[in-house]
């Protein structure tokens, strides 16, 4: 496995639209494998393709793990899709990791159910709410070329995106 450089704002990246996988094969195996250690070494909770600077419909995710035992849950999702979201709305705090130390609240639906295409090729279904929920459609989101800043307003979102700038200039000068 090897850990993959993620984009940060206002990459264009993160504004395109990922397209479908055909299969899952090796070489979207090790993609998802990649995503994921990349995703525990930042660390996050979920990982779209498009944050790698790839633009197929591939996200991985994880609540679970644990850097200090072990413990871990991976999801690997190729093609995911809500086929059924709840009326009611949950509002939570959100962050990214292509947007450094930020966080706003986002509203979205509570729950949902998402259809997906597993690791190993098989169909997947996927019922989520909280936590879980949020991260999946934020992830989701990102196949679509949606960041959550794009749920906020946009003095906050421009604000935002400034102060990921300055961040990420201030890293390559370190
Ligand atoms: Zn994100």
């Amino acid at each position: 496995m090897s850990k993959l450089k993620i984009y940060t704002v206002p990459a264009p990246v993160l504004k395109e639209k990922a397209q479908p996988v055909a299969r899952i094969d090796d070489t979207i195996r090790k993609q998802m494998d990649d995503m994921l250690e990349t995703m525990y070494a930042a660390p996050g909770i979920g990982l779209a393709a498009n944050q790698v600077g790839l633009l197929n419909r591939v996200l991985v995710m994880d609540l679970e793990y644990r850097e200090e035992d072990g413990a871990a849950n991976p999801i690997f999702m190729a093609n995911p899709e809500i086929i059924w979201h709840s009326e009611e709305l949950s509002c939570m705090e959100e962050g990214c990791l292509s947007i450094p130390e930020q966080f706003a609240e986002v509203k979205r639906p509570a729950q949902v159910k998402v259809k997906y295409i597993d690791r190993d090729n098989k169909e997947q279904e996927l019922d989520a709410s909280g936590l879980l929920s949020h991260c999946v459609q934020h992830e989701i989101d990102h196949l679509d070329g949606i960041r959550f800043i794009d749920h906020i307003s946009s003095l906050k979102r421009n604000m935002m995106v400034r102060r990921v700038k300055k961040l990420v200039k201030d890293y390559e000068v370190l």
